[in-house]
């Protein structure tokens, strides 16, 4: 492998060449098998651009897809070369990996095998015992056919095997309908809607939450709380104000920046700030393999908040409709796209009326610009990985309920630099799951203390919050026209 002042030579003569696809490619490899998997995702992007449908390249993209666990927009980027017949087998292995990772074992499990017995060498001893299929193809399995991608699928009518089964009634599962509080604000909610007979049952995958946070869970962000409290919860605290200048709530506000660093965690407690239900989608859940299948499903979901109304409606990984654009059915991800945007947009002024949408995602240069019209997630906001003090704060925030010795929370913040949210999350987790065990050793609680988050926080490494700058550097600074990135300026011209 490179060091890094050989990767940095390989960067630059990529740079100064970048219609050379080997070099490109070689650079790619290299940023995969070092781990900066979000340079190498734009690498092999750029790449697939100059020699679309070349398998290796969309191998490479699918892997480190993979290792960020996006693992729907892995899946959009391998659907193409799936789907000839005589596909190279690697490419169902790293599908096999992805589908497993999206809770589709049998689909996995047919995908693999189906990879393994034409190219026994693609196995992976891993994958294949957590798929419970011997790791190699000797004889148990029947040769398969050379069908095209998903055979497997269930005929269209019966629901998908990847999704959650359909409740009986698109009532939400987990709340009765009807149970709901009525809220004074809005009208109880509207029948449910009829959806024709023929074809699949639309995927609830969503489920309606009722969020115990509030604001006071989320550390620092103040910038980022104003922006939400403004553009969300103001227009529906108080609608007189909003309504005598004319604007009305509704609208959408997409919230960006490295992967774990809290947008989730956020929409939540906006919700839970609001008073309002949170209805979670992964867009990726949402975008099934049959055509259509996943307008209803986008349908059912809009429905499913409607019905809840006041109602975060949070839509995480939406940069995965963008990824769909690169792949051989433009026509139908135009058509999906349409209808996100149709549905965000209500059809009367009315429909959307306490829906607040929140839509996230770590690849905001690949959200489609028709949704940042005005109107529309007109305001990115970005979600900043956290400096000391907001490190401080969420540690916490995190450790509150614990039993604690007096802690240093800002020694912790001092070694955890680059670390978000999620990062923070594991050290709490590894010192308390380690305090446990000395506990029980020790027969009686024993308080958390400063050095168990040090020395948890040595064994946690963090997510690639610099690999994420290094490409947010790139467009910010290449691409950034519309001025729509500038608020990522000055964190991208820190140094990292
Ligand atoms: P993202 O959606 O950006 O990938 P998440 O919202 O899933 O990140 O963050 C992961 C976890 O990190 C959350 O569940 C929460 O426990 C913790 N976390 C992140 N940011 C904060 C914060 N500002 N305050 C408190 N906890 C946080």
């Amino acid at each position: 492998m490179l060091d890094d002042a050989g990767l940095q030579a390989l960067r630059e003569a990529a740079r100064l060449s970048p219609e050379n696809l080997p070099l490109r490619q070689h650079l790619a490899g290299q940023l995969l098998a070092r781990g900066y998997l979000a340079e190498a995702e734009a690498e092999y992007r750029a790449a697939l651009v100059l020699a679309p449908k070349n398998a290796d390249i969309t191998a490479g993209l699918a892997e480190a897809f993979v290792r960020q666990s996006a693992h729907g927009a892995a899946l959009a980027a391998l659907e193409p070369l799936l789907a000839s017949p005589g596909y190279p087998p690697k490419l169902g292995v790293l599908a096999a990996r992805a589908l497993l990772a999206e809770g589709d074992a049998a689909r996995a499990a047919h995908r693999y095998h189906e990879a393994v017995s034409r190219d026994p060498s693609v196995g992976d001893p891993d994958l294949a015992a957590r798929l419970s299929v011997p790791p190699a193809p000797a004889s148990p399995y029947p040769a398969p056919a050379p069908t095209p991608a998903y055979p497997a699928y269930p005929a269209p009518g019966s629901a998908p095997a990847h999704h959650p089964a359909p409740a009986p009634a698109p009532a939400p599962a987990n709340v009765a309908a009807g149970s709901a509080p009525a809220h004074p604000l809005y009208p109880p909610p509207a029948p449910a809607p009829a959806y024709p007979a023929a074809g699949p049952t639309p995927t609830e995958s969503a489920e309606v939450e009722r969020s115990g946070l509030s604001f006071a869970d989320v550390a620092g962000m103040e910038a980022v709380k104003e922006a939400l409290r403004i553009k969300l919860l103001l227009p529906i605290q108080q609608p007189e104000l909003f309504a005598a200048y004319g604007k009305r709530a509704g609208g959408g506000v997409l919230l960006y920046g490295p992967p774990g660093a809290g947008k989730t965690h956020l929409a939540r407690a906006a919700a839970g700030e609001l008073g309002a239900a949170f209805v979670n989608v992964g867009l990726a859940d949402i975008l099934d393999m049959y055509i259509g299948s996943s307008e209803r499903n986008l349908r059912a979901t809009f429905d499913l908040a409607r019905r809840n109304r006041p109602c975060v409606l949070f839509f995480d990984e939406v940069d995965a409709l963008a990824a769909r654009r690169s792949d051989m059915r433009q026509a139908h991800t135009r058509q999906l796209v349409n209808q996100f945007l149709a549905e965000l947009d209500g059809v009367d002024q009315k429909a959307n009326e306490g829906v607040l949408v929140l839509a996230a995602t770590n690849a905001p240069w690949y959200v489609d610009a028709a949704f940042r019209r005005p109107g529309r997630f007109d305001q990115p906001v970005l979600v900043p990985p956290p400096d000391a003090a907001a490190r401080a704060a969420i540690l916490r925030i995190l450790c509150r309920d614990k039993p604690l010795a007096e802690m240093d929370f800002d020694a912790v913040a001092r070694v955890t630099e680059h670390f978000v949210g999620a990062d923070l999350k594991g050290v709490v987790d590894r010192a308390v799951e380690a305090k446990l065990q000395q506990s029980i050793s020790a027969g009686r609680p024993l308080p958390l203390s400063t050095p168990d988050l040090l020395a948890a926080a040595q064994t946690v490494r963090p997510t690639a919050v610099r690999e994420w700058m290094a490409t947010a550097r790139n467009y910010v600074m290449h691409a950034n026209d519309s001025g729509a990135w500038d608020e990522l300026l000055p964190w991208v011209k820190a140094k990292w």
